[in-house]
């Protein structure tokens, strides 16, 4: 079968070859994979930026098809839609592991990372972890919800923003499109959006974002402490300091920041702020495999509809160039069949 793997110098590309997968053990099962969507993740892993791993079948917004299951296997039958999240195998013992909290696992297995993931025509997955698909849900937007899509629903958890409170969203892109949507149709917040791009601003707006900040021209904690009184929450999708930093200052009192994108910097962190006004600052990684279903159901029903689009397997690399780029509105999604 065909398989998108990291290169040995890990230089950021990968290298489509042919691959023959193990055979499953009692708890896996086979996935034919049908979709894959491309993250930003994937860059880094193909770089080598958390360790190198050539060889690596990189991807972990999988969707497939259950083609065979191993002989212990109850929760998934032949036939069923799946996913292939980063979140891949918990211990299933652990502290986190028993209190909702498995992404924390230590000894958690992430797809494309410590062991191979859905950019591939099959995929090994580990059947109690494999997130099934609703059936009215659209297999390719249901790739995008696999990591974008349940990252952003998962924080805005963490932001424990109330209906009709403000949310501060910064970064319009492929999570903060996402996060608008899960906001707004689910959470019932009111969305201020901040960006750097007047085009995504514009597309937040037709999100139904309340209110829209381009931080190149205004301040927008400035903005959002004179308009909103300060917002309840902030979920910061962008892969910037300054995006932090000023997400920390737009908060009211007992605010909450959900850091999800990952800049290598440090923060400020005026320890006063953080005292006396009760802000608090909590990192969310991806979600559970609840916080999938439940982000799954919610596209099932229309409330989120990810922007995506689909490309054939062997164009992997210049969509990877694409998105260094800057140029992807939403999501490149691979569709094994093209
Ligand atoms: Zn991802
Ligand atoms: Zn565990």
């Amino acid at each position: 079968m065909k398989a998108a793997v990291v290169r040995d110098n890990s230089d950021g590309y990968v290298d489509i070859v042919e691959k023959e997968l193990r055979p499953i053990k009692s708890n896996e099962a086979l996935v034919d994979v049908e979709y894959c969507g491309v993250c930003h993740t994937d860059l880094h892993v193909a770089s080598g930026d958390f360790g190198e791993k050539p060889g690596r079948i990189i991807g972990h917004e999988g969707i497939g098809i259950v083609r065979e299951i191993g002989k212990d296997v109850d929760s998934l039958k032949i036939g069923d839609r799946v996913s292939i999240a980063w979140f891949f195998e918990g211990c299933g013992r652990c502290e986190y592991c028993t209190t909702g909290r498995e992404t924390f696992c230590r000894s958690v297995q992430n797809a494309e990372y410590t062991v191979d993931g859905g950019m591939a025509e099959q995929a090994i997955v580990v059947a109690d972890y494999a997130v099934k698909v609703p059936e009215n849900l659209d297999p390719v937007q249901a790739s995008s919800i696999t990591c974008a899509g349940v990252t952003t629903y998962k924080a805005i958890k963490v932001s424990k923003v109330h209906p009709g409170e403000w949310l501060a969203i910064y970064g319009a892109g492929g999570l903060g499109n996402l996060a608008i949507q899960y906001a707004k149709n689910v959470f019932n917040a009111k969305i201020i959006v901040v960006d750097v791009n007047d085009d995504k601003l514009a597309l937040a707006k037709k999100l139904g974002a309340e209110i829209t900040i381009n931080s190149l021209h205004e301040d927008p904690a400035k903005v959002i402490q004179e308009k909103c009184g300060g917002a309840h929450g902030a979920v910061v999708t962008a892969v910037a300091k300054a995006a932090f930093d000023s997400a920390v200052d737009c908060l009211r009192a007992d605010g909450v920041l959900a850091a999800v994108a990952l800049p290598v910097d440090t923060m400020d962190l005026s320890i006063p702020r953080v005292v006396l006004d009760g802000i608090q600052v909590v990192g969310s990684l991806v979600g559970t495999r609840a916080d999938l279903a439940e982000a799954f159901q919610f596209g099932a029903e229309g409330k989120v509809k990810p922007i995506v689009q689909t490309r054939a397997l062997s164009e992997v690399n210049d969509i990877i160039d694409e998105m260094r780029a800057g140029q992807i509105e939403g999501r490149m999604v691979v569709d094994m069949k093209k």
